[in-house]
């Protein structure tokens, strides 16, 4: 019978898109993927730095596994591997720890599923992290995440993932088309295109071979994809040459997500973000221009040391008078390792906790007023397979989330649907459309 494993996946959509292609090894070497429940033989904990209590998540998660399946292997990756790994090698039942040079040989690593009295670690330094490994989640998502750059050249003062995940490095523009080929012939109709610094594209031992943009053109010409979606991009990368191309693209679909991080120039230097607060107002006014109806995303971090009252107002504020559509809020945490963690200003955590509150609260404001000024039209819908309460969900090519009565046929169909009224979950709700669309 063949060994079965399963995996839990902490963080970002870069992480879920690599859970994937592990799972992809293992389904070589001959393993079944189960769920977590389902009495694995190995357990793969795909870890991330960025989320809040990393260890302490981990910690529970290697808990639950071991419950499950008490004499289960347990190996950890991902972020946290690489930036603690004698932390997590010291939880109880954990057997070993992969480093980001080692993850993608995972099952080489894996020669015997005996327990191990102490965890074993193969981590070698980031600097090693220099090759570009391909992955994409398939077969779980109706979208499929499809990783095309890796680590980041930038030195945000907050952030720790250059020192996790490495330097800046791409696939091939020929492997990408090659991969959103074969991910077309699998029937998957959307992907979502995903990396650290996604707008950083075209590095490749240390050299800059293409543009973010010469792989967009590329990509838009693959038959069968009907929605490239494009994850999150920075604001000094994202191009009018990019926005423009989007603007008139059948299948780059009207959707950006920018981090911003804050919208004072006092703080944005402190985090040596490498824009002002007026070079993203301007990108998203020309947004807006060519496509009124685009959904943007904005990243923003409260309680950065330094941020006053003040200073968080100002970020407010600019948030308040910007047409974007959502907001991730993210509430700043010390990192080991980050010049930030050393600066002065420190905000207490209850200043935090009450701004994140605002900045939650403005955010619900500006995903009803987007998605009221989408309501009375007729979009194109892509259904997803989820199912709750009777009702599944999809999304419009702007990121519109839709509700309707769950009906096999429409999963992973892409149907236009008129858009009626917004439900009391925060669901648009839609009716049937004859209408034929052109985009
Ligand atoms: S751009 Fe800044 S925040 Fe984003 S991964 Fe790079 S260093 Fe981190």
């Amino acid at each position: 019978m063949n060994k079965k494993v399963a995996f839990y996946t902490l963080g970002c959509k870069l992480n879920y898109s690599e859970t994937s292609s592990i799972g992809r090894l293992f389904n070589n070497a001959g393993y079944e993927t189960v769920d977590f429940t389902n009495t694995p033989d190995v357990f793969v904990i795909n870890t991330c730095s960025v989320t809040e209590n990393a260890d302490k998540k981990c910690r529970k998660v290697v808990s639950e596994a071991l419950k499950i399946s008490p004499n289960a292997y347990v190996t950890i990756v991902g972020c946290y591997a690489q930036l603690k790994p004698k932390e997590i090698a010291e939880i109880p039942g954990v057997d070993m720890v992969l480093g980001a040079a080692e993850k993608f040989q995972i099952v080489d690593y894996i020669t015997d599923l005996t327990k191990n009295p102490k965890a074993v670690v193969y981590n070698h330094p980031v600097s090693e992290a220099n090759q570009f490994v391909s992955a994409w989640s398939f077969g779980d998502r109706t979208r499929t995440f499809l990783k095309v750059q890796d680590g980041c050249d930038y030195s945000c003062t907050f952030c720790t993932i250059p020192l996790a995940r490495g330097s800046s490095r791409s696939d091939t523009i020929e492997n990408v088309i090659e991969r959103a080929k074969e991910i077309a012939a699998s029937g998957v109709k959307e992907i979502v295109l995903t990396g650290v610094n996604l707008g950083d594209f075209g590095i490749r031992d240390g050299e800059r071979h293409d543009k973010f943009f010469d792989l967009v053109k590329e990509l838009d010409k693959v038959e069968g994809i009907n929605r490239f979606r494009i994850s999150s991009i920075e604001p000094n990368l994202l191009t009018d040459e990019i926005i423009e191309f989007v603007a008139q693209s059948k299948r780059f679909v009207p959707h950006f997500h920018i981090p911003l991080q804050s919208g004072s120039d006092k703080i944005l230097g402190l985090m040596r973000r490498r824009y002002k607060r007026e070079l993203y107002a301007n990108r998203v006014s020309k947004i807006k221009q060519l496509m009124p109806h685009c959904c943007i995303g904005v990243d923003v971090i409260v309680g950065f040391p330094g941020e006053t009252r003040e200073e968080f107002i100002e970020t407010y504020n600019f948030l308040n008078e910007l047409n974007v559509s959502y907001l991730h809020v993210f509430t700043y945490s010390e990192r080991e390792n980050t010049l930030a963690s050393e600066m002065s200003g420190v905000v207490p955590g209850s200043t935090r906790a009450d701004r994140s509150k605002m900045l939650h609260i403005l955010s619900d404001k500006k995903r009803r007023a987007f998605y009221e000024s989408n309501l009375n039209k007729t979009e194109e819908v892509l259904f997803e397979g989820d199912i709750k309460d009777g009702f599944m969900h999809g999304f419009t090519r702007n990121y519109v989330k839709v509700k309707t009565k769950y009906d096999p046929v429409l999963v992973n169909e892409l149907k236009a649907v008129y858009l009626t009224k917004i439900s009391l979950d925060g669901d648009v709700e839609v009716t049937e459309s004859e209408e034929i669309l052109a985009h």
